[in-house]
């Protein structure tokens, strides 16, 4: 399958830093992500623009990123995921052309795919090769899933309530505040935790923006 991409070599994003980002068409989203129509930043107006134009494929990222050139790390999917068509199952294929793309370079990414056994498995395998897969999390149970199969999480809360602590421990598990979430000059490219090699802290990112109040129905405070 090939998914339609758009490659940025260089991106002006103030949160992630001056890195290599990409963008996946829409319908790489699965079908059950709960901020579908429900707060996805994506949807908001600047990020769409980018969402859904595009200047390769999935097949062709490599030969783009050579010809544009690429940072030492790069962000995977601004926007869309890597899901099937109208599923909630990780593209194998796809994410071995990416994995391949993305040889000799710290890539990582999120998902908010099923947490099913074939899609831990597929995320192990590309982190053999070096490209990180986080899986996003809206609860403390799904976050277990992800432990207890040596998948790294990422939380999305829609208050982190312990505005004096920048991480707290439950069942064994540390809980970190992103650090951009609190620190305006942190970017990506320089805390580098999402982009970490066997993370066991769960990041945790308090939604923010215009469309927040959508996210209330199924984000807890935290
Ligand atoms: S934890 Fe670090 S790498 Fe992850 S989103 Fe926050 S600033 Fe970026």
């Amino acid at each position: 399958m090939v998914t339609k991409m758009k490659y940025v070599a260089h991106s002006c994003n103030t949160k992630t830093g001056d890195i290599s980002q990409t963008y996946s068409d829409p319908h790489t989203c699965p079908k059950s992500c709960p901020f579908k129509c429900h707060g996805c930043y994506g949807e908001n107006f600047t990020t769409r623009r980018h969402w859904v134009q595009s200047n390769c494929t999935s097949k062709t990222l490599a030969d783009m990123m050579e010809s544009k050139g690429h940072t030492k790390v790069l962000r995977h999917n601004v926007a869309g995921d890597m899901c099937i068509h109208d599923t909630d199952e990780l593209d194998g294929e796809l994410i071995r052309d990416l994995s391949r793309a993305y040889k000799g370079v710290k890539a990582y990414t999120y998902t908010h795919a099923s947490k099913s056994a074939e899609n831990f498995q597929l995320i192990h395998k590309a982190a053999e090769n070096g490209f990180v897969i986080n899986m996003s999390c809206e609860t403390l149970s799904q976050v277990m899933e992800c432990r207890e199969n040596h998948v790294p999480a990422v939380l999305a809360v829609y208050e982190w309530t312990q505005k004096d602590k920048a991480a707290r421990r439950i069942d064994g598990i540390t809980y970190r505040l992103c650090p951009a979430s609190h620190d305006k000059n942190m970017t990506c490219r320089d805390c580098g935790k999402c982009w970490k090699k066997g993370r066991k802290e769960v990041i945790v990112f308090p939604v923010h923006g215009t469309n927040k109040k959508k996210t209330r129905a199924f984000l807890m405070d935290f």
